[in-house]
């Protein structure tokens, strides 16, 4: 996963502003490692800090932090959720419980892109 340092980092050297907002969101992202928080988690966590915030800007920025490569995002059940771990793995997800979890095994995902014919670094798999 990558953590707090790592992420401002890589914004940095993106040369994106390091406002006060995106700090605070990146500070929660990276809270959860790999545990691939939903929206509505950031935004409660964030609004603890920042109460003003809105959630077009968490989402905006999240947005923006998915288009420079700090995270991923995917959907699960109708809810956007936060990939922080940007090498490749298989999540493996409970559509029950929404529980994630991450596998990381190349040769595994080597044999599913090669099923899948994609390139994907990261491979969501449902488990029913
Ligand atoms: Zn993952």
């Amino acid at each position: 996963m990558e953590d707090y340092e790592k992420m401002v980092e890589k914004l940095r050297s993106k040369g994106q502003r390091l406002t006060p907002q995106r700090l605070e969101i990146i500070k929660a992202i990276a809270k959860y490692e790999d545990r691939h928080p939903s929206l509505s988690d950031l935004m409660n966590d964030v609004k603890k800090v920042l109460p003003t915030v809105s959630f077009s800007t968490l989402y905006n920025t999240v947005m923006k932090f998915e288009e420079i490569g700090l995270v991923h995002l995917f959907s699960i059940n109708g809810e956007t959720r936060i990939e922080t771990k940007i090498k490749p793995h298989i999540n493996v997800i409970y559509r029950d419980s929404g529980k994630i979890k991450d596998i990381e095994d190349a040769r595994l995902l080597g044999l599913i892109k090669r099923k899948i014919k994609s390139d994907d670094i990261i491979v969501n798999i449902i488990v029913y």
